[in-house]
Order: C-alpha cells, then structure tokens, then sequence
C-alpha cells in the first residue's frame, strides 16, 4: 500500500508568501513520486487574501485542503486544527513562510523510512532574525529544558515530522495552552533531531510580535513544569528567614538600646520586600488558576468557519473538538 503524507501548513496573513510557498510544497511532493500526499492549509483567520489564494489552489489541485478559522486562535492551535483533520501515515508540520527549508522534508521521510517516529528540525542557524530574538530563544530554550520534567529539544520548532501512532496519541491530549514541541517531546517513541539552517523569510513580516512570543514562552513553561510554584515557596522561605532576623534586630534594639524609634528605614524594607515576594507568588498563582479556569470551561479548542476540499465539505461555522477523544477512550473522537 502506497503511504500518505499530511504536510499542515498554519498562515495567518500570508499572502506575500503563498505565491512562494504553494508551488514549492508542490514541487516537494512532486519530488517524491513514492508517496501520496496531501497539504492541509489552515487559515488562522487571516484579513488579506490569503483565504482566496488557497482556495484558488485548491479548485486546481486535489492534494490541497483548507481550513478557515472563525478568527485568530493563534499558531499552536493552527496546527492542532491542521493535524487533526490529517488521514497521513506521517505529518509534516512546516510555516508558511519557508523560513524551514522544504527540501528538509525528503531528509525527513528518509528517516521516518529507517523507522523513527518523530524527526524535528534542529535549527543550526537562523538567518535574517534579530539578536534579541536569537538570545531571548536561546535563553528560553535552555530555561525551559532546567525546569521542565520532560526533556524538550534545544533549539527546535515545530518543523518536523511524526508518525501516525504519534499523531493519535497528540490527537488525544485535550490541553488548551498548548505547545506541541513540548508535547511531542513528552509522546517519546523513537525520536530524532535533524540539523538543518534555518533561512529568511521569503517575504512578509513576522506575525510573532514580542507580545505573543511572550505569552508562547510563559505557556511552554507554565505547561511543562511546576517549579516556578516552587519558586514562590522558596521565596516565602527567604522572606520568613529575613523577617525571623529582623524581629530579633527590632527585640534587641528595644530591650539592650534607646534608639528604637528610629529603624523606618528597615521597617520600609521589610515591608515592600514582604509585599513584593507576596505579590509575586500570588501571580505564579493565579497564572496557574487561569490555566485551570480555562481547561475547567471546556471550549472547544477553535471553531472552523470553512473548509474547502474535504469530502464532508461544510458552509456554516463548524464548532470542533468539543469531545476531544482521551487517550483510555479513543472512541469520543466525533
Ligand atoms: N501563524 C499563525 N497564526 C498566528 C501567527 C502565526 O498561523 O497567529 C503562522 C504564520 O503564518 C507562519 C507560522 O505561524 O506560517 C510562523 O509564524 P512567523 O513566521 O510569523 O513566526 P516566526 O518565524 O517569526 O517566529
Ligand atoms: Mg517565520
């Protein structure tokens, strides 16, 4: 039996590099005649043409297949929608703005063929970012490896490749804040990086501004540890050390000195230090509340305005994912 390859490509507001971007994925499934393949555009709710252009693609090709958001859900949800409505033996995940060289890919399948199941871009070299972005990834990534329990690939996106097996078990973690190079990390099965260069965007700007490149950051990490809970503890900790000092300090001044009127100065400190180190760990608090908050509500992860080259084409809003299947019951699914 022939194998099909699902290639999930997310696009919000692409439409400079689709013309790019649409014959070189065809060119790569072209290139490899021993498999079929089919390209699953999710449209993130984009407000140029990029919708029409990927749909003009579509009526010409019957590889392709498009899925409209109801409205931006963001990158990570753009690519759960893609790998969810994939049938592939394997799934490719790749930007739209070829920043992760197609010819990658071939590398790739090349792999999944010697029997890995997860084969994820190492990128080497990033060309054409700025130094701020290349220190603040590099810190992160190293960061996040410290204080999470699962090891998670330095320097890697979520260009990659998985095997069908992985693709269900992903299919089945219902989380919200997601970050699927985490959760793959977390899958295992035989896993295998792939050193590559990642180069320029062909066009277009990035549409990952510092604030959401913020928020990405604090969900990998929030998502994948506990440790910064730990952090507040250990805070408290220092702050209930200093204040044991200070009442020792403040008893002594009283009882052996005459100066005990004075001291605002340390009172002040106490004060704002105490304050700060509550403040601080009631924040790491409520950011993990909001998470339970938000899994608790059980939305369904995004909503589907259309869809264009299924088989079960539909018109109207399609809400999806509201049963998303659990790993002991994978028949919730639909
Ligand atoms: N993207 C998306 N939804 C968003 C932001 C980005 O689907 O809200 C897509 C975007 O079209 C691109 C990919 O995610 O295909 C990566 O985005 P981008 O290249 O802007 O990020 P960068 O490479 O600068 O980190
Ligand atoms: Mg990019």
């Amino acid at each position: 039996m022939r194998k099909l390859i699902s290639i999930v490509v997310p696009c919000y507001n692409e439409e400079e590099v689709l013309k790019e971007t649409l014959p070189s994925l065809d060119r790569l499934c072209d290139s490899q005649p021993g498999f079929d393949f089919e390209i699953v555009y999710v449209d993130d709710g984009s407000r140029d043409a990029t919708f029409e252009l990927l749909c003009e693609a579509a009526r010409a090709d019957p590889r392709l297949r498009v899925i409209r958001f109801a409205r931006n859900f963001g990158h990570q949800i753009a690519v759960t929608a893609g790998i969810d409505a994939t049938r592939g033996d394997a799934v490719v995940l790749i930007d739209a703005d070829l920043q992760d060289p197609p010819e990658v890919v071939n590398d790739m399948i090349a792999k999944w063929q010697e029997g890995y199941d997860v084969v994820y871009g190492m990128r080497m070299s990033r060309a054409g970012e700025s130094t701020f972005k290349l220190a603040t990834a590099r810190g992160f990534y190293r960061l996040l490896n410290r204080l999470s329990e699962v090891e998670i690939p330095l320097d890697t996106g979520d260009f990659r490749l998985m095997s069908r097996p992985v693709v269900d078990v992903l299919k089945a973690m219902p989380e919200r804040h997601r970050f699927v190079r985490g959760m793959v990390a977390w899958i295992g099965f035989r896993q295998i990086a792939l050193p590559y260069v990642r180069v320029e965007r062909v066009a277009g700007t990035s549409k990952y501004p510092l604030r959401k490149m913020l928020r990405f950051a604090i969900d990998g990490i929030l998502s994948f540890s506990t440790k910064p809970l730990q952090l507040s503890v250990a805070l408290g900790l220092i702050a209930a050390t200093l204040a044991i000092l200070g009442i020792f300090y403040a008893l002594a001044l009283r009882v052996f000195t005459s100066i005990w009127v004075e001291g605002w100065t340390a009172l002040m400190i106490a004060v704002l230090f105490i304050g700060g180190v509550q403040l601080f760990s009631l924040g790491i608090l409520g950011e993990y509340v909001g998470r339970i908050y938000s899994e608790v509500k059980r939305r369904p992860l995004y909503v589907v305005g259309e869809r264009v080259g299924f088989d079960d084409e539909r018109g109207a809003a399609t809400v999806t994912e509201i049963n998303r299947p659990t790993a002991t019951n994978p028949e919730r699914a639909e």
